[in-house]
């Protein structure tokens, strides 16, 4: 089967809208963030209206870079969830408009798959074991039997939820990754703070409101931002070791926003070296949320014929990964 297919990412910040072909090709991934006022988090329905203020700029944007006619795309896909409600439907109403007028299946898609599959399809990665870090996930995943399987999370906060509290507990904006990887770059000095692993899940609650003392009691941002790395970073190392040697599989993949992190990269590979296995890694560029990542598990949905009739698609906040079915790698 070949063809187009445009996909459309609403979940949290990131609007973006993205056309990919089916040998995999990414024509296009055009996207407009929205930004929080600084010491502040996502507020869903702020962050709606600059999607919807940027919906048109973005689509256009899209189906221009492409090169693709409107008229070439085989089906639309959209980011189902789990996601912000307002902002999840901003981009259904997107791609419910699109794929009706153009006459075209609406395949609804999975975020964190989203992340996954094309975390898989720019690595070349087969078979890996997961770590998906981003602002709404915490996860370490395998495939197995039609679905991919969580072999440990988050019991709490996600690792991008604990990065950008104590950031903006700094007074930064969101999302403070970056900025956090920059401090924490220009120390070495390691200051105690609770490691929470339990049994092969984590928990960085207290881990968040220890840095936020440490601050509070006059450290500096860059040796706490180095402490709060080292710790949270070798908590996910630890537990995706763990389900390394418990699967026996020989690759690793980290995907997600916080993937754009180096030191997290080279505690990963460091530990994926111990065990034979390769470590593979998105470029920055597709790491974090973008249309490409739905586009292109809307083209593997698609293919597998998964789609929903427009008067029933809905958006879900909630949609736990290890209820969708993935028949396309059986
Ligand atoms: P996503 O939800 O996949 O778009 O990922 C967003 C998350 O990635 C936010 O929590 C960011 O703070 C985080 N992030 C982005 N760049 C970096 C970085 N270089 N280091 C650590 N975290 C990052
Ligand atoms: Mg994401």
């Amino acid at each position: 089967m070949r063809g187009y297919i445009l996909g459309v990412e609403s979940t949290a910040h990131t609007f973006s809208v993205s056309v990919v072909s089916s040998d995999g090709r990414i024509l296009s991934n055009a996207k407009s963030v929205y930004k929080p006022p600084e010491g502040s988090g996502i507020h869903p329905f702020e962050a709606s209206q600059s999607h919807l203020a940027a919906a048109p700029g973005v689509l256009a944007e899209a189906v221009d870079r492409s090169g693709v006619p409107l008229g070439d795309l085989s089906a639309i896909s959209y980011a189902m969830g789990p996601g912000l409600g307002p902002c999840l439907r901003v981009g259904a109403v997107v791609a419910r408009t699109l794929a009706a007028s153009l006459g075209v299946p609406l395949v609804p898609v999975n975020h964190a798959v989203g992340h996954i599959e094309l975390g898989c399809l720019l690595t070349g990665a087969k078979d890996p074991v997961v770590l998906l870090v981003s602002g709404g996930h915490t996860m370490i995943l395998a495939y197995s039997g039609g679905r991919w399987r969580v072999l440990g999370e988050s019991l709490d906060l996600t690792l991008g939820q604990l990065l950008d509290q104590f950031g903006r507990h700094h007074g930064l904006a969101s999302p403070c990754g970056r900025a956090i990887e920059e401090a924490a770059s220009t120390s070495t000095s390691y200051l105690r703070l609770p490691y929470a692993v339990k049994g092969n899940d984590v928990s960085f609650s207290g881990l968040l409101t220890a840095s936020k003392l440490l601050l509070d009691g006059g450290r500096s941002f860059s040796e706490v931002s180095y402490s709060v790395q080292e710790t949270a970073f070798a908590m996910v190392a630890e537990v995706t070791e763990r389900a390394l040697a418990f699967t026996g599989k020989k690759e690793v993949m980290v995907v997600g926003g916080v993937a754009a992190n180096r030191r997290l990269s080279g505690m990963m590979s460091e530990m994926a070296e111990r065990h034979g296995a390769s470590v593979a890694m998105p470029p920055i560029e597709y790491s974090g949320d973008c249309g490409a990542q739905i586009a292109w598990t809307g083209w593997l949905a698609y293919k597998s014929d998964i789609k929903v009739p427009i008067e029933d698609s809905q958006v879900l906040q909630s949609w736990r990964l290890d209820r969708v079915d993935i028949p396309w790698r059986s």
